[in-house]
């Protein structure tokens, strides 16, 4: 694929660029993103390759120029609501020139099946081309028609420079791509491919340049197992945290998605030692029992998840831990739920995911014969659930009275009233209400220290104790 030589751009005076002799007047770009963080952060990566063709983000479906959906292919809500969006752009399409693009897990896996039977859809991405979007979308307004490009990087090392258009303190810094784990029920590895991690050096002077250039205060390290980083080239997510921890003005570290298997003693250590990493870690288990876990092809053990945890909190007595479930697996028995439940009550998460089970074609899982039925997982996925809001509870009532530092992401109505909102380092929003003589004021990125003043499952609710500003140095 021929590269476009963003140097070579050129701006007239009426606002049209100039690309390889085509012109990109000013046109928007509306995208619908499906699933993960990974995919999140994929838009983001994509956007600001349209940027320099003259695109600008749209909310307004109606008025965009240029659909693109980016797809998940894990969770079968996802997938059903991305058919019917996809299946209503042809609405779009009667009413005006528009071009409808799809990326992503679904379109690396099913893209010649989408062209063939959506006929508004123009062009299909992989989830390996993302950098090569800009050329896609010249080709299609240079009028080339239904194509696909879901080629592999087929490249030794992973390099990429993190580019983010939004903003904010906030980034998204994929530090390892695909998956070698093959859980029996997962797509992943089919759709994101082998594990391949950047360099920890390419890493750090990404972020340090994000930090000292974007205002970027916290970074969410991504991968589809981030505890594998490093593994091929002799490096860790251990040292890679370590080194990151020393980058001034960076005030936390975040990493997801972990895998319970690859949290090394190393790793754990570094809980008790980086002072930037988040007092928060997300440790997807899935299931409480053994004989599940080995029919997921999880490779660990309830004991080894289990000690993991007493690992972490005897490191860092404030971190606060929190999980994935996913209810009735195949042929699950009544026991092996109860052993997930039983799990909950053991590790006193914080907050869980949890999902009904949904086979993904071509996984080991699709091909068990299973005995379950629709009505057995949702009422399993229901126990599951009202369970762990009960633990949940009890868990976060125990925060009430103190006080916790908070980044403020943004504000809402809640009952009439307009309350901000910020996440804790150990990842809860709290939700509090401006003093009357601060009532204008936009807190909004702020630093502020909230002490707080209730907690139920779902919410909590703090006061104002302290307000930094946009910078804790
Ligand atoms: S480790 Fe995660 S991404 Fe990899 S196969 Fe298992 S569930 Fe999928």
């Amino acid at each position: 694929m021929e590269t476009i030589n963003y140097e070579e751009i050129q701006t007239l005076e009426n606002g049209v660029k100039v690309v390889g002799g085509l012109e990109f007047p000013q046109r928007k770009v509306w995208v619908k993103t499906y699933g993960c963080q990974m995919n999140y952060h994929d838009t983001e990566r994509i956007l600001s390759h349209l940027n320099p063709l003259n695109f600008t983000l749209t909310d307004e479906r109606e008025g965009a120029d240029l659909l693109l959906f980016n797809t998940c292919a894990i969770r079968d809500l996802a997938n059903q609501k991305f058919y019917s969006h996809l299946g209503n752009a042809k609405h779009d399409k009667q009413r005006s020139e528009i071009k409808v693009g799809v990326g992503g897990c679904i379109a690396q896996t099913e893209s010649k099946e989408l062209l063939k039977k959506y006929p508004q859809l123009d062009f299909a991405f992989g989830t390996d081309v993302i950098d090569n979007i800009g050329e896609m979308v010249f080709r299609l307004y240079a009028g080339d028609k239904k194509f696909a490009v879901t080629s592999w990087d087929r490249s030794e090392n992973y390099s990429i420079e993190t580019k983010i258009a939004h903003g904010t303190p906030q980034a998204f810094v994929n530090i390892i791509k695909g998956c070698d784990k093959f859980c029996s029920y997962c797509i992943v590895p089919f759709t994101r491919g082998r594990e391949k991690s950047r360099s920890i050096t390419e890493i750090v002077n990404d972020v340090a340049r994000l930090v000292a250039h974007q205002g970027v205060q916290e970074v969410t390290l991504l991968g589809q197992n981030v505890n594998s980083f490093g593994k091929k080239n002799g490096e860790s997510l251990a040292q890679l945290i370590t080194a990151l921890d020393k980058i001034e003005g960076l005030q936390i570290i975040r990493y997801t998605t972990s895998h319970p298997y690859d949290i090394s003693d190393e790793l754990i250590a570094v809980h008790g030692t980086a002072k930037k990493l988040a007092n928060h870690l997300h440790l997807p288990v899935q299931s409480g029992s053994n004989s599940v876990l080995q029919r997921m092809l999880r490779q660990y053990s309830v004991e080894h998840f289990l000690e993991r945890l007493a690992a972490l909190r005897q490191v860092n007595p404030q971190i606060v831990l929190s999980t994935d479930i996913i209810a009735g697996f195949p042929n699950e028995t009544e026991a092996e739920h109860r052993a997930t439940l039983d799990l909950l009550d053991k590790a006193q998460f914080d907050f869980i995911y949890s999902y009904n089970f949904s086979a993904r074609k071509g996984t080991k899982a699709d091909r068990m014969k299973d005995i379950l039925t629709k009505d057995i997982r949702g009422r399993r996925l229901r126990e599951i659930q009202a369970h762990q809001l009960k633990i949940q509870a009890q868990v976060r009532s125990e925060m009430v009275g103190k006080t916790y530092r908070v980044l403020v992401e943004g504000k809402g109505s809640m009952k009439g009233q307009l309350k901000w909102r910020g996440r804790t380092s150990c990842f809860r929003i709290v939700h509090f209400i401006a003093e009357e003589e601060n009532v204008d004021k936009d807190f909004l990125w702020h630093w502020v220290d909230l002490k707080i003043t209730s907690a139920t499952a779902l919410s909590c609710q703090g006061m104002i104790v302290h307000d930094y500003g946009k910078k804790l140095d």
